[in-house]
């Protein structure tokens, strides 16, 4: 008994010492207040990520720090959008809301770096898609004038395909 007391006392004890910070809330449209499903929330140092649900609802836990940076990603729809430090203590039981502001995707697609890496060129680059495909999308994927790539979309996943030299980046 004495025994299994002083193995509780050390494990509660740890426990304190490991305690560690939750952010929670809701991702919605700057305009419309409407929530944003999948859209992906990451610290700058990536340590930590998560994605918002069909309500809009994301939960970050695991936070060792007492501010933290973050970066909201809904891509193509919505602009990346940074928000630095984020005071955990004030919201430890308020919910956090991420508002976005709708992408206007023509200028996300003419932006430079559409270039291909081997050919240098952007004439048979194509945008990789990823989330969930309407049927206007699907034609134009029979029609090779994009590709889809899954359901989920990191920071790190390419954002184009050059038809010609077969490479995504
Ligand atoms: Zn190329």
């Amino acid at each position: 008994m004495q025994r299994l007391l002083t193995l509780l006392f050390f494990l509660s004890i740890s426990a304190v010492m490991a305690q560690t910070a939750v952010l929670k809330g809701k991702v919605v449209d700057k305009t419309t207040m409407e929530p944003i499903a999948w859209a992906v929330i990451y610290t700058t140092d990536s340590l930590i990520t998560a994605e918002s649900g069909l309500e809009g609802h994301y939960r970050m836990s695991r936070l060792v720090k007492d501010k933290i940076d973050i970066r909201v990603r809904a891509f193509p729809d919505y602009k990346d959008t940074l928000i630095d430090g984020i005071d955990l203590k004030r919201f430890k039981k308020k919910s956090f809301i991420i508002r976005l502001t709708p992408e206007d995707i023509k200028t996300v697609f003419s932006s430079k770096s559409d270039k291909c890496p081997v050919c240098l060129s952007a004439q048979n680059a194509v945008p990789i898609i990823y989330g969930e495909q309407t049927f206007e999308m699907i034609a134009q994927q029979q029609k090779q004038q994009l590709i889809f790539a899954g359901c989920c979309h990191y920071p790190s996943y390419p954002l184009w395909y050059c038809k010609k030299c077969r490479v995504k980046y």
